[in-house]
């Protein structure tokens, strides 16, 4: 663990399993995570909340958290606001999906040239989330 780990913002998808906004969303974080933001930002996998894992939940409550959810169940956000996580902000798939009707996903497995390009504007947008966050966080710090 380097010395920045601790400064950095949590994505954290839904599991979205069987669902194709799921996988977006997925596909969303680790562009964020390893290629758009790798030294700002790191996930984490929202099961072990849901299994109640202490460490994750100590994670979630000391950084910065931006979930991503499928759709408008939010499973995400919910179980990270439900562990009193700092949850920054949510993106929904679905929202995305609603202003770029022309990327149909039809397949879980397979997003396709309309899912990635989904999910690469999903992926923009949460950078520029994680840029705002950190701007906050430099501001307050003085
Ligand atoms: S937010 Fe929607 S897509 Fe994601 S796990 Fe929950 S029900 Fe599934």
């Amino acid at each position: 663990m380097s010395a920045t780990d601790d400064d950095k913002v949590l994505i954290i998808p839904c599991s979205g399993i069987g669902k194709a906004f799921g996988s977006v969303g997925r596909e969303a974080m680790y562009m964020v995570a390893e290629e758009l933001r790798p030294d700002k930002t790191e996930t984490l996998c929202l099961s072990l909340l849901t299994l109640g894992d202490e460490e994750a939940k100590d994670r979630v409550r000391n950084h910065p958290v931006i979930t991503i959810d499928g759709c408008g169940q939010a499973c995400s956000e919910l179980n990270v606001k439900g562990v009193g996580g700092r949850s920054e902000a949510n993106f929904r798939v679905i929202d995305t999906y609603r202003e770029h009707r022309e990327l149909k996903v039809n397949s879980v497995l397979h997003l396709g040239e309309a899912g990635r390009k989904l999910a690469r504007i999903l992926a923009e947008q949460v950078a520029s989330q994680v840029d705002a966050i950190k701007r906050k966080e430099d501001m307050l710090r003085g």
